[in-house]
């Protein structure tokens, strides 16, 4: 067993390293272009609140991977259900020879997801891949082949999940032709809308462009993020899930959650629905369940999942036997230590300093978020409209400073933070105080920001 990490924040080196360029250079001469990289760093360990690169710099982690290391990266009941599972067999294929973690995985996502309603589960790989088999399920219980998604949606990188995505850039520009009978409604956007328009306002204007280019009749699943990843962090007005998620169940129409980056105990609920007393018909889950394992599930009614027929669900390594026990692992974890509460504690520490910050600064248009699922969303003073290059400048300024931030939304003006819940409260706050000093400090020299535009995304 390695030494515990220090949760701490430790610069040794300028930020990136000279062993991490080095491996920059070897990846840009031996990886894709096309898969781009937050930070030039190469990580070496991470646990707790931090990631340690290459060089010995220590960050802070305001990001778990994508809002997977939720329980913290190589969390110890993890690590130790994977070395076990190791030992024993690494892979049979559920669909050849099954073995109990899965099952169990299945009772436990059944359990654990709104509604008390018979429910079934499958499992696989990635996000995207669990999306995909959602509406797949949906077109075969309902017989109907639309679907709808919304303004803003993120679902993943596959050919039917971009037609799902709503940005083109960087995520279906020159990839097309897109996968046939996705249409797109319009979200509610609090900060964005019209002021004062109710969620269920936004509900009807919604559910109108559905009626009218779409027809229920057509309509397979509406498939939305009850919170917004990559989208902008985007919290819809209350009123508007539920009233969505009515008109589903009074049209036949399956309603799908994409809980894959709001879900497993990152808003301070184990579903991000439940916020909105909304109960999903299926919901997607991924990022969060196996601390890092590649696993993805669809859970949800009984007679809805069980529509596929056999054979036609499934995959080579879908549920696999190390992902499984990771994710029961996480489970158990999330549990014991109680990180719904933690995810609770975390907003407490986040939302009050922002909000304080955003009371004196008026380039932050929006602070807004539950959980640990936090979002500052940055404009020209005065104005709503996006900054995406301050919105840069400040993430990378944070980086060269020792904390991992990371930025999403459409027009690419939102920071996100995403800390894993095994972070300490201190080390929260020196992030904080970390991202305070960026921000004053970039409205004290504009210019600088230009300097600032070597790493991408
Ligand atoms: C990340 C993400 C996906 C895609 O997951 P992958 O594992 O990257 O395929 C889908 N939906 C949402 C909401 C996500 O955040």
């Amino acid at each position: 067993m390695p030494p515990p990490l220090e949760q701490q924040r430790l610069l040794t080196t300028a930020v990136p390293g000279p062993r991490s360029e080095a491996l920059m250079a070897r990846k840009s001469a031996a990886v894709a272009a096309g898969v781009g990289t937050t930070m030039p760093v190469f990580a070496e360990r991470a646990g707790g609140g931090v990631v340690v690169d290459v060089d010995g710099n220590s960050f802070i982690d305001l990001g778990s991977g994508i809002a997977v290391a939720t329980v913290g990266n190589s969390a110890p009941r993890v690590v130790e259900a994977v070395q076990r599972q190791v030992e024993a067999f690494t892979h049979t294929c559920f669909m050849v020879t099954p073995y109990e973690s899965y099952v169990a995985v299945a009772e436990a996502l059944n359990r654990l997801t709104p509604g008390d309603h018979e429910k079934r589960s499958a499992l696989f790989n990635s996000g995207a891949e669990a999306v995909e088999n959602a509406v797949k399920i949906a077109r075969a219980h309902t017989g109907r082949q639309a679907v709808v998604a919304f303004d803003h949606a993120y679902h993943g990188r596959t050919n039917l999940t971009m037609a799902l995505t709503a940005k083109s850039m960087p995520y279906k520009s020159g990839f097309g032709p897109f996968a046939p009978e996705v249409y797109r409604a319009p979200l509610s956007y609090p900060y964005r809308d019209d002021a004062g328009l109710s969620g269920e306002a936004a509900a009807a204007r919604a559910i109108d462009v559905i009626e009218k280019q779409v027809g229920a009749a057509n309509l397979a699943a509406v498939v939305i993020e009850p919170i917004q990843g990559e989208g902008g962090f985007i919290v819809p007005a209350d009123g508007f899930l539920p009233a969505l998620a009515a008109w589903c169940r009074a049209n036949g129409v399956v309603f799908v959650a994409d809980e894959v980056q709001c879900g497993f105990a990152r808003t301070g609920a184990w579903f991000a629905c439940e916020h909105f007393g909304v109960v999903p018909d299926l919901i997607v889950t991924a990022k969060g369940i196996a601390g890092g394992l590649p696993l993805s599930a669809v859970t949800g009614r009984a007679e809805i999942m069980d529509a596929a027929h056999a054979g036609g669900l499934g995959g080579t390594y879908g549920g696999n036997p190390l992902a499984c026990a990771a994710a029961l692992a996480v489970i158990e974890t999330i549990t014991e230590d109680r990180l719904v509460e933690r995810a609770v504690e975390i907003e407490q520490v986040l939302l009050p300093r922002l909000r304080a910050l955003q009371a004196g600064d008026d380039r932050i248009g929006d602070v807004r978020g539950l959980g640990a699922m936090v979002a500052v969303e940055l404009v020209h003073p005065g104005s709503t409209e996006p900054d995406p290059e301050l919105t840069k400048a400040v993430a990378t300024a944070a980086h060269r400073r020792g904390v991992v931030v990371l930025t999403c939304g459409t027009y690419g003006n939102v920071l996100r933070l995403l800390p894993p819940l095994a972070i300490s409260d201190a080390l929260l706050t020196e992030a904080l105080d970390v991202l305070a000093d960026v921000l004053a400090e970039s409205a004290e020299q504009p210019v600088a920001r230009v300097l600032d535009l070597e790493t991408t995304s």
